[in-house]
């Protein structure tokens, strides 16, 4: 949303907050080409980033005060949307595991780095962080930077956001089911993986897969994540190893593999017997008869 018309309702004491208004009704506002009109804004332009499809029926819309002006989120009640993919295959599954060197590991052994645009956004967050602390308090030009600080904060936002919906969409086009690690990043605080995980943004990561999974009828299973680094996915034994060993080689069975490669294979293994995934079999295997399975799983294996 970019500039209002002027509009004597809109106080600047509301402004300042970041959420200007939430949750509107579609029989509290309504949209003529490029101008909607929403209680407490009144008539104001809009630029739509994506065009409202037709069909679509919106349900709530919310105003939202960002660094580089207010944002306004429709949300859309979409009936096409399947609820499973009737087609799905259980058996087109890969487990993926997040790491410090790289932003996940497949079981298949394959890997997506964490891009380099980041830790150079990253850097410049702290630079200009630094500056806004120089700047004297109250003064116009720590304001300048703080507003500066805002948009940069923003711009790494919407990059990391960007890497995480491009991820998503090249897992979910060569995969039905996707296996990920239930991880209570709050459980994790303070260890070095912690850092990585937050830093990486993988929590966001899993909801943004997991919402694209639905949509497109396929699955995403979260399971344990006791102990997936230490067991071998060859023969199952324990092979303890520190967080900086980067390898994992089984003195019972030799199988040698990448850390986060093996981890993976466990995370998928454990996925496999899951119970929506039997059932998708037995269902298929009875033709016209049993539920579909459910879409998204919170209970671990
Ligand atoms: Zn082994």
């Amino acid at each position: 949303m970019a500039e209002r018309d002027d509009n004597p309702q809109i106080k600047d004491g509301c402004l300042q907050r970041k959420v200007c208004g939430e949750g509107f009704l579609p029989q509290n506002f309504s949209r003529q080409g490029n101008r909607i009109n929403l209680p407490m804004f009144g008539r104001v332009k809009v630029i739509l980033h994506r065009p409202i499809p037709d069909g679509f029926k919106i349900k709530t819309a919310s105003v939202t005060k960002k660094a580089d002006g207010y944002y306004l989120t429709l949300s859309l009640e979409d009936a096409t949307v399947p609820t499973v993919k009737p087609e799905f295959n259980p058996d087109s599954i890969t487990g993926i595991d997040v790491g410090l060197k790289e932003f996940l590991t497949t079981s298949e052994g394959e890997t997506v780095a964490i891009p380099q645009h980041y830790r150079k956004s990253q850097k410049r967050l702290r630079v200009i962080q630094k500056r806004v602390s120089r700047r004297e308090k109250g003064s116009n030009r720590r304001l300048k930077t703080v507003k500066q600080l805002g948009k940069q904060h923003k711009k790494v936002a919407d990059k990391r956001k960007d890497f995480h919906f491009k991820t998503a969409n090249n897992l979910l086009k060569k995969y039905d089911v996707i296996a990920v690690e239930d991880l209570n990043v709050k459980g994790l605080a303070r260890t070095q993986l912690a850092k990585s995980v937050l830093d990486a943004g993988w929590s966001s990561f899993l909801s943004i897969l997991t919402n694209k999974a639905e949509n497109a009828g396929l699955l995403v299973i979260p399971v344990k994540a006791f102990a997936t680094s230490q067991d071998c996915s060859n023969c199952g034994l324990k092979v303890p190893k520190k967080l900086h060993e980067r390898g994992h080689d089984c003195l019972h069975c030799g199988c040698s593999l990448d850390r986060d490669h093996n981890a993976a294979i466990n995370i998928k293994n454990r996925a496999v017997g899951h119970s929506v995934l039997k059932a998708h079999r037995v269902s298929e295997a009875i033709a016209g008869f049993g539920e579909k399975p459910t879409l998204y799983c919170i209970q671990s294996v």
